[in-house]
């Protein structure tokens, strides 16, 4: 403990040092003792060691006032300091406190003063405050110069340790404060980010199902609309995934400018995009949706490449009565998306129930197709395919037949598409190939005609698929007809361009199927190896009945003959198609008019008698066609 004491009588200085002299261990305890009781409990241990005390001593005001100086700024400031009043010549104790004062805040000053002195109250005036200025009276006492010296000291130490405790405590509540404040912009970055979609910067799914859901909070009618781009995938493959982007970005401002007022447009994911907005009714919410779809519809310029924009929606509305919970509308938006999809796209569907039980059905049919094979309830059936001339049956369309053990049979119209959307067409394909070639050994020497659906034909390594399902079967190649359809081939054309080349090379016969409902133009099949045309069955229905269809069925077979292509009618059903298309020059027919698809030893039969009748035209057996009648 540091202690300055000013007084101009050297005698006095001596007395003080007999004061803070070391003192023998019972005092020092005494000491201790006292100070414990005036300090409370948290400071007791650091009482406990008997103070040392580091004095200097000074004759005059001026000199005292110039160590406070020094010792404060070498960091080591004096707790206490013990000042006579009078000290002829110097300045006096009171100016000296004064100016003390005014150099250290802290430090206590105890005046020693005869009673005529100035008054304690003049004194804090200019030296305060006052529970920092002390009174002795002269002449003192040593013991109480020592338990004064002791008490201030050790509050001055509490006090500054309290001090840089406070000092501190106030550094750390600013670094707090700094680190809330970042904290909260990293937060609201955060926030930004977790809602909203990086590539747009439109809300993304999750923003969107929080606003859904508090909007079905709330009273009054309001829509969900799922919109999906068309093709989008093609633009990624063939112009590149920023090209994609860039679709994407231009897409998202054409929802926000053609969305209804104060709705909301949300990037749900890849090309998917949501809309949610208030509506007065379905009809309402169904043109709101269809108008986006519209502005979906324009040529947009990405990197330099024009892109035809095309989307499908699928929306659902919710009234007041109805339901609202989120997940079931976003399911049923989602419904209805597949809906339009399905149903020719660039269209907006509204949902309805019948859209769920389908998507029911379609589980149903997927569990049960997996086990099909296994259970045996696949069957293949062999419709012929006949020359115009004098009818031969040249070959047979093998058709999948399935008889389930629950159900009954189940078209294969409605099961193909589903085991397509699966890996299941795959393990299909491959039973009904292995089938179909194996029957090829009861015919005299008719080919057998297989289809195969878009993802069959374009699993890797096709070609080499096919021929390794010949050679192990032991056939000749042009025995086996590989029927496509145009989406098989046009959706990424170069390719299929490549497979079909080869095919052809090894002697594969190749058919076009449903030609004609696709939305290839007739001049671009010139580009693939074909050896027919297949005219789907809805144009040979038709042309009896509408100008169009005849039309359509003589071009189709017009075209067919100029590019050196046979032309496959079928879904014939009467003599009178079988004269209309025999002048129009189809090369040949296939229908119920000449036999239903039937099982094998049925084809069997009618592949080793060759021929179907000599003249045709002779009656209308549409419904009774001859052979047998195993069609499902
Ligand atoms: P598709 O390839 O166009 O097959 C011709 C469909 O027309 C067959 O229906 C056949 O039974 C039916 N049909 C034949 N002649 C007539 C007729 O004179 N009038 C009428 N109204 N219909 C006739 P099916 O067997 O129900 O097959 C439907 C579709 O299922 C097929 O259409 C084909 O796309 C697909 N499919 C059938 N079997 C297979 C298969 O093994 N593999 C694949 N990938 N698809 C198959
Ligand atoms: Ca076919
Ligand atoms: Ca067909």
């Amino acid at each position: 403990m540091r202690i300055l004491i000013v007084d101009d009588e050297p005698a006095l200085h001596d007395s003080y040092r007999r004061c803070f002299a070391p003192v023998a261990n019972e005092d020092a305890n005494a000491l201790s003792a006292m100070a414990s009781e005036l300090f409370d409990d948290a400071v007791e241990a650091a009482v406990d060691d008997t103070p040392v005390f580091d004095c200097d001593h000074h004759l005059q005001g001026l000199d005292a006032v110039a160590a406070v100086e020094r010792a404060l700024a070498a960091g080591e400031p004096y707790s206490v300091a013990f000042i006579d009043v009078r000290m002829p010549p110097g300045i006096d104790g009171k100016e000296t406190a004064t100016r003390i004062r005014a150099l250290d805040a802290e430090i206590n000053l105890v005046i020693v003063t005869g009673y005529s002195d100035y008054s304690p109250i003049e004194i804090s005036k200019v030296a305060g405050p006052a529970d920092k200025i002390f009174y002795i009276a002269k002449p003192f006492e040593l013991a109480e110069i020592v338990q004064t010296a002791t008490a201030l000291g050790k509050r001055w130490e509490v006090d500054r340790e309290l001090a840089g405790a406070r000092a501190m405590l106030a550094q750390q509540v600013v670094q707090l404060e700094e680190q809330g404040a970042e904290l909260a912009a990293n937060e609201s970055r955060a926030v930004h980010i977790a809602n909203h979609d990086s590539l747009t910067d439109a809300p993304n799914r999750l923003a969107f199902t929080r606003a859904l859901a508090d909007r079905a909070k709330q009273p009054g009618m309001f829509a969900v609309a799922m919109i999906d781009l068309d093709r989008f995938k093609l633009v990624n493959d063939t112009l590149g995934h920023l090209a994609g982007d860039e679709l994407i970005r231009e897409v998202c401002l054409i929802l926000q400018r053609s969305a209804p007022e104060g709705g909301l447009v949300a990037r749900l994911g890849g090309d998917e995009f949501g809309v949610l907005f208030d509506t007065a009714g379905d009809e309402a919410a169904v043109m709101a949706v269809d108008r986006i779809v519209h502005a979906c519809a324009v040529t947009m310029k990405v990197f330099g490449h024009s892109v035809q924009g095309a989307a499908s929606a699928g929306l659902v509305t919710a009234g007041d009565n109805g339901l609202r919970d989120p997940v079931d509308l976003l399911r049923r938006a989602d419904l209805a998306l597949n809906d339009a999809k399905r149903n020719g796209r660039g269209v907006a569907r509204l949902f309805d129930e019948s859209m769920d039980e389908g998507i029911r059905v379609r589980r149903r049919i997927e569990s049960g197709l997996s086990q099909a094979i296994a259970r045996g309830e696949l069957a293949m059936v062999y419709q012929p395919i006949v020359a115009r001339e004098q009818l031969e049956v040249m070959g047979f369309e093998a058709l999948l037949r399935w008889n389930t053990q629950e159900y009954g049979p189940i078209s294969p119209a409605v099961f193909i598409p589903i085991a397509e959307e699966s890996n299941l067409i795959h393990e299909l394909g491959d039973w009904v190939l292995k089938e179909s070639l194996a029957v090829l050994n009861q015919w005299p020497g008719q080919y057998v005609s297989v289809n195969f659906s878009p993802r069959q034909f374009r699993r890797h390594n096709f070609v080499g698929y096919v021929m390794e399902c010949v050679q192990r079967a032991g056939i000749e190649p042009h025995r086996l007809q590989i029927e496509i359809t145009e989406t098989a081939i046009f959706d990424d054309a170069e390719r299929a361009a490549e497979t079909l080349y080869k095919l052809r090379q090894m002697g594969f016969r190749i058919a076009l199927d449903d030609f004609g409902t696709g939305y290839s133009s007739l001049y671009n099949i010139r580009k693939f190896a074909l050896d027919s045309l297949k005219i789907d069955r809805s144009f040979i229905d038709g042309m009896g009945r509408e100008r169009e269809s005849a039309a359509i069925v003589h071009s189709i077979i017009h075209l067919g003959k100029a590019l050196g292509l046979g032309v496959i009618a079928e879904g014939v059903e009467t003599a009178a198609q079988v004269q209309s298309l025999r002048i129009a020059g189809a090369s040949h027919m296939q229908g119920y008019f000449f036999s239903r698809p039937v099982a094998e030893d049925v084809a069997r039969e009618i592949a080793e008698t060759r021929f179907m009748g000599d003249d045709p035209s002779q009656d209308d057996v549409s419904d009774e066609a001859p052979g047998t009648g195993t069609d499902g």
